[in-house]
C-alpha cells in the first residue's frame, strides 16, 4: 500500500483487501458522513442517438469528506454495501436525485420526457422497505412515477431471481421504470429476461470499450442489442468514449448512449450549463 499519511486509509486501491481496523475506520467515517450530509449527487448525460439530444441523467454519488479529496463510490459502496449502510446512502442518494431533478422540472429547465436513473446496489434492492420509501419520496416531490429509473444490477437480479421477479413487479405497479445494469456480466439466463418487468438493458462499458479493437466485429454489443429490441426493452450503451464508438452504435441502432464523450458525471451547476447548451450529438 502506498503512504498516504497520518489519517488517510489505504482506501485508493479498491482491489486491495482492507484489514479489520482499517474496514472500522471506514465504517466510522461513512457513520459520520451519513450524518454530516457528506454525499453528493454528480449527473451523466444519456443522449438519445436518434435525435443527439440529451433524454435523461444517471446519478451518481461522490463522497466530499472534509479533509480528503472527493471520493469516488468504487471506494466506498463495496463496504457501505458490507456493512449494511448502504441504504441510508441509497436512500439519501434517492433523495437527493429526485428532489433536484423535480425542480429542475419545476423551473422548466428540463422538458417533461426527460428521466432521472438512481442506482440501487443489491442489498438495497432485496430491502423490503425500499419499495414504500420510494413510494413516500414520489408523493413529496410529486414526481411522476414515470420519470424516475432504477438501474439494478443483473448480478443482484440473479442472486435470486425468483424473489426479484416480485420485486420487479413491485415497483412496476408503482409505475417507475426499471434498468438492467451492467447487462452481460451477470449471467442471466435468457429464459428468465422475459419474466422481467424491465425496461432497459444497459450495456456494460466493458463490451463498449472493447468494440473498436475488434475490427469489424463488435463483439457482444450486437448481440445485446438485438435481445433488447427482440424483448421490446429500450437499450443504454454506457463508457462511450470516442466518436468510433459513437458511430458503431448509431449503426446498430443503439437507443441511447452515455460516457465521456458526451460528458463526465458533473455537478448540478455545470450540468445546468450543459443542458442549456442544447447540444446535438
Ligand atoms: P455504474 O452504475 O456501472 O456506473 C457507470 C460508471 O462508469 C460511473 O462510475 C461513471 O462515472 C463511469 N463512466 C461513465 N462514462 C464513462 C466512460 O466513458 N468511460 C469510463 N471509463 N467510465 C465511465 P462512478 O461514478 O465512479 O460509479 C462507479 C459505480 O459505483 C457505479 O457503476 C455504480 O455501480 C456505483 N454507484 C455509483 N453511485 C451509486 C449510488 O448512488 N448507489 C449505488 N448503490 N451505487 C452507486
Ligand atoms: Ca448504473
Ligand atoms: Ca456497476
Ligand atoms: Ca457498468
Amino acid at each position: 500500500a502506498k503512504d498516504l499519511g497520518k489519517g488517510q486509509y489505504h482506501i485508493f486501491d479498491p482491489s486491495m483487501h482492507h484489514n479489520v481496523s482499517e474496514k472500522l475506520q471506514i465504517e466510522n467515517d461513512l457513520r459520520r458522513a451519513i450524518n454530516n450530509d457528506e454525499f453528493l449527487v454528480y449527473y451523466q448525460p444519456i443522449i438519445h442517438l436518434t435525435t443527439g439530444k440529451i433524454a435523461g441523467f444517471e446519478a451518481l454519488v461522490r463522497w466530499q469528506h472534509p479533509q480528503k479529496q472527493l471520493i469516488h463510490p468504487v471506494l466506498f459502496i463495496p463496504i457501505a454495501e458490507e456493512t449494511g449502510l448502504i441504504n441510508a446512502i441509497g436512500n439519501l442518494v434517492l433523495e437527493k436525485a429526485c428532489k433536484q431533478f423535480r425542480s429542475w422540472q419545476k423551473s422548466k429547465l428540463i422538458n417533461d420526457s426527460m428521466f432521472i436513473s438512481v442506482n440501487v446496489s443489491a442489498r438495497q434492492f432485496a430491502n423490503m422497505d425500499l419499495s414504500q420509501q420510494i413510494q413516500q419520496l414520489l408523493e413529496v416531490t410529486q414526481l411522476d412515477p414515470h420519470c424516475l429509473k432504477l438501474e439494478i444490477t443483473e448480478s443482484a437480479i440473479m442472486d435470486n431471481p425468483k424473489t426479484a421477479v416480485a420485486i420487479l413487479e413491485g415497483f412496476k405497479k408503482q409505475n417507475v421504470r426499471l434498468s438492467i445494469d451492467d447487462f452481460g456480466t451477470g449471467y442471466s439466463s435468457l429464459s428468465y429476461l422475459h419474466n422481467f418487468q424491465v425496461d432497459t438493458l444497459k450495456i456494460d462499458k466493458s463490451f463498449v470499450q472493447r468494440m473498436d479493437n475488434n475490427g469489424s466485429s463488435c463483439g457482444l454489443v450486437p448481440v445485446i442489442v438485438n435481445i433488447a429490441k427482440t424483448m421490446k426493452m429500450g437499450v443504454i450503451a454506457e463508457g462511450v468514449e470516442t466518436s468510433e464508438q459513437l458511430s458503431l452504435l448509431r449503426g446498430l441502432e443503439c437507443e441511447f448512449a452515455q460516457g465521456y464523450l458526451f460528458s463526465q458525471p458533473v455537478p448540478e451547476s455545470l450540468l445546468m450549463e450543459l443542458i442549456a447548451a442544447d447540444k446535438i450529438w
